[in-house]
């Protein structure tokens, strides 16, 4: 059985006065939640946050890593082993927004896998198919070229991976894929974990990712390989996130 896990991407929101409101209230909402909770703040707040969270059930990580292992000449980028030292769990690697406005491609978000990994890091991989894409039928063949490339480059025993399935048209939009179209992308990508190794099939966790609020959590949440959710826009809000983290055991 894999423990579920519900992560709050902050993107580039908030201030320290307005973190200091929702981890507030955040902590004691989700204090009996049976998932794993992480919060995912813009790097500039990771110290606030390792402050803020002491002694509660919720984690951090970093929206970003570096692909370079090595500290070095790599303006304004950031290693995971310095993510680490901060105090990070996991660490997002190839969110859409990434992969479309800064250009990340496949081989360089294996890189940042690799490194997070290397680091003792859990990446939380996002993958998932634009609009275009969907109504041209081509979402599992995308996905499953954004897994391959990083599975093809994984050690034995890296089970620490977490897959985040975010179709694109979803992101932000309002719109929500059904439990039924999530729970066919997310076996399928199982089925490509499995091809790999079976271990690796069963222990890592696919959430799911794409306009999810707490009236839209438990459906989703309910299919059999969707193991907890990737929110954005609503875990900037304490009572809905914490809502979406009530939603599954
Ligand atoms: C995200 O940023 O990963 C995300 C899923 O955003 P939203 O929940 O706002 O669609």
């Amino acid at each position: 059985m894999r423990q579920a896990l519900i992560a709050g991407n902050w993107k580039m929101h908030g201030d320290s006065q307005q973190i200091h409101q929702l981890l507030g209230e955040l902590k004691p909402a989700v204090a009996d939640a049976e998932a794993d909770i992480a919060v995912i703040p813009p790097a500039v707040y990771i110290p606030l946050c390792d402050e803020l969270l002491k002694g509660s059930n919720v984690v951090f990580g970093a929206q970003n890593v570096s692909e370079q292992r090595e500290q070095g000449a790599f303006t304004g980028e950031l290693a995971a082993s310095m993510l680490k030292d901060c105090g990070c769990t996991y660490v997002l690697v190839g969110h859409s927004e990434r992969r479309a406005l800064y250009g990340e491609n496949d081989a360089l978000v294996a890189g940042k896998v690799a490194a997070a990994l290397a680091a003792e890091l859990k990446p939380i991989l996002c993958v998932g198919e634009s609009r275009a894409q969907r109504e041209a039928n081509e979402t599992l063949e995308v996905v499953g070229q954004q897994v391959d490339v990083v599975l093809s480059t994984l050690a034995d025993g890296h089970d620490q991976l977490t897959i985040a399935y975010e179709p694109v048209w979803a992101i932000g939009t309002g719109l929500t894929a059904s439990p039924e179209q999530a729970q066919e992308v997310h076996a399928f990508i199982r089925s490509k974990l499995a091809a790999h190794s079976q271990a690796l099939a069963e222990k890592v966790r696919i959430l799911y990712g794409g306009s999810v609020k707490a009236a839209n959590a438990k459906e989703l949440f309910s299919q059999p390989d969707i193991d907890g959710g990737l929110v954005g826009g609503a875990s900037l809000d304490a009572a809905e996130f914490a809502a979406i983290c009530h939603s599954i055991g």
